[in-house]
């Protein structure tokens, strides 16, 4: 029987990464059917395979089947009743504490908590479970104890947004570097107001005006510069400006009204875990929702278990933990991972189930799709009516370019969708860029600029779509197209490999022959290439030769040396590097 006359459904709910048995139950259909309408659509899978999103909706809207995706929330413990307004209680804000290296962030948070007068006349000792508590004017903060945005990033990959305020520490000394930049996007991605301390003020050359100087061009500014941004001159060392500073941020914290129902079971987040030798595994988790207790059942993740102990960051037990708290609690079966949301169950049977089946799924997850957004699935999803921001990284060689792609980009025309973009900068395309692309679902737009080393590793290990271009109008075009939900042209141009100059020889009457290792891919005589010094794209030319050894040869590939002379461009040096590209014709499917 056709798997048309089969079908019993006319809308399926079913979960991500659903399997195709699984889908064929819900439709009322022979698996083995399913398996064939799969094959001739030409998606090759078993009984037993977990399907894509994207299959899994293509295959239904080719039934005539509306399918909708439970969230797991919805599956695993019913559909949420909106919060009552009159439940809602004030909670403390939760803030992290971020910039760049050395600038003080380890030591401001040290400090910040030893100007706490209750921790400190509970004579208790100090611990890092990653978050704490400091009392201020009788008023609560919780700050996230790990610095850096590298935390920050890690939890909101996971979907976790447990900050309410970042406060940006910026040496007074050194002013904005790298990873201020990066924090900055960061926060401003995840819309988490910034509070600025301009740090190290007790240092000889610390230049505070400086710094919201340079802040200003990252469209961070200062009260006192017009803008709406807070920044206190402070000291982690000698710990001057500390008050102003803890008053500044609950004075932002009451512009955010953060409130939360302390009277129901308790949820939120896991901050910090690890396992512990002696007591097992061991979380840190911040309340997010209701009253935590000791005796509750939890999942977490893929852990569950009863809380048996819960302690506070001064090592003394506590019974029970409200909104903003962060407690750490011994009694999960296994180690979950910073940013998995936990909530508190009525049965250790439930838990250990929800527990058990969150595991096989991600265990089939991984193996169906996790990427982030290409501009290809990006344009499928705007076809398909279902994608309404495109989010972008701007990486240029010069900051006219990257000004001038955000305008046309931000200019382009258009109903239901929307490009945003996330952050812009200048030079090589670094590992922050790509770890921000990651995590806030971007692709990258780059203007004669390259993936440095590191930031290439982190690309293939996530998929991140880097684009880059030499012309600005192709890279408006291309995303014009995209966001329109048009197809790509049909033809494109792909770099097929990389080689490193490793000689300079002067050859007479011939000019120049660069001697090379190929690093990647593979190089073809009649590839375009284009040189680039330190990420940055200074020629674009063609090869004149192409040799290994003495003889002339058509290609050479990764792990080969081979000559390579160019047309017009002879001022190459030892280090440079040969993007060597083609003009393909796209496949269409
Ligand atoms: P992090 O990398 O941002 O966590 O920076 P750290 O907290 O580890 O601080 C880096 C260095 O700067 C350490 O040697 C600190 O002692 C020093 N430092 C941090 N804050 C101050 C400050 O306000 N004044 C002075 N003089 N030194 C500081
Ligand atoms: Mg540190």
């Amino acid at each position: 029987m056709p798997i048309e006359e089969q079908l019993k459904a006319e809308r399926v709910e079913v979960l991500s990464g659903v399997t195709v048995g699984e889908l064929a139950d819900k439709l009322g259909v022979a698996g083995a059917a399913l398996v064939k309408k799969l094959f001739e659509m030409g998606e090759m899978a078993t009984v037993q395979q977990s399907l894509s999103d994207e299959t899994v909706e293509i295959v239904c809207e080719d039934l005539g089947v509306a399918v909708h995706f439970l969230t797991e929330e919805e599956l695993e413990f019913g559909v949420e009743e909106p919060e009552e307004a009159d439940k809602l209680e004030a909670r403390p804000p939760v803030v992290t504490v971020m910039g760049h290296v050395d600038h003080g962030k380890t030591l401001l948070l040290d400090a910040i908590r030893s100007t706490d007068v209750i921790s400190g006349e509970a004579g208790g000792i100090t611990q890092h479970i990653g978050a704490y508590q400091i009392t201020k004017d009788g008023r609560v903060i919780t700050f996230i104890d790990t610095p850096g945005h590298e935390a920050f990033t890690a939890m909101r990959a996971r979907g976790a947004q447990v900050t309410d305020v970042a406060i940006l520490v910026v040496a007074a000394n050194d002013g904005v570097m790298p990873q201020t930049r990066e924090a900055i996007s960061h926060a401003k991605a995840a819309e988490v107001p910034i509070v600025v301390a301009i740090n190290k003020i007790d240092v000889e050359g610390a230049d505070p005006v400086k710094v919201k100087t340079q802040l200003t061009e990252h469209d961070v500014v200062a009260e006192d510069f017009g803008g709406d941004v807070p920044m206190v001159e402070v000291s982690a060392k000698t710990k001057q400006g500390l008050e102003d500073l803890l008053e500044v941020v609950l004075l932002q914290a009451d512009l955010l009204e953060l409130q939360a129902n302390p009277n129901k079971s308790a949820r939120g987040r896991v901050v910090e875990a690890h396992l512990d030798r002696g007591r097992g595994p061991v979380a840190t988790l911040l309340v997010q929702g209701g009253t935590l207790k000791r005796g509750d059942i939890l999942v977490a993740g893929t852990a569950d278990g009863k809380i048996r102990a819960m302690f506070d960051e001064d090592g003394n037990q506590v019974q029970e933990a409200t909104p903003s708290r962060p407690v750490q609690v011994i009694g999960l079966n296994e180690v979950p991972e910073a940013g998995d949301e936990f909530r508190v169950v009525d049965a250790e049977r439930f838990a250990r189930d929800v527990a058990e089946r969150r595991s096989a799924r991600e265990r089939r997850k991984e193996l169906a799709d996790r990427r982030p957004t290409t501009l290809e699935e990006f344009t499928s999803a705007v076809q398909a009516g279902d994608k309404a921001t495109l989010n972008v990284i701007i990486k240029a060689d010069v900051s006219g370019s990257a000004e001038a792609l955000e305008d046309a980009l931000l200019k382009l025309e258009l109903d239901e969708v929307q490009v945003r973009v996330v952050s812009k900068g200048v030079g090589a395309i670094t590992q922050g860029d790509a770890r921000l692309a990651e995590a806030s679902d971007a692709i990258i737009v780059a203007f004669n600029v390259r993936p440095g080393a590191n930031a290439r590793e982190e690309i293939d290990r996530s998929g991140v779509d880097v684009r880059t271009y030499s012309i600005i109008y192709e890279a408006i075009e291309d995303i014009e197209r995209a966001v329109k939900g048009l197809l790509a042209p049909e033809f494109r141009e792909e770099v097929i490999g990389e080689v490193e100059v490793r000689e300079v020889f002067k050859v007479p009457r011939a000019g120049f022959v660069f001697g090379c290792m190929v690093t990647r891919g593979e190089v073809r005589r009649e590839a375009g290439v284009r040189v680039i010094r330190e990420g940055v794209v200074i020629a674009e030319d063609k090869m004149s030769s192409l040799r290994r050894f003495k003889d002339d040869v058509r290609e050479v590939r990764e792990g080969f040396e081979c000559g390579i002379g160019l047309e017009k461009f002879q001022d190459v040096k030892v280090g440079d590097v040969f993007e060597a590209y083609e003009t393909v014709e796209v496949e269409r499917v």
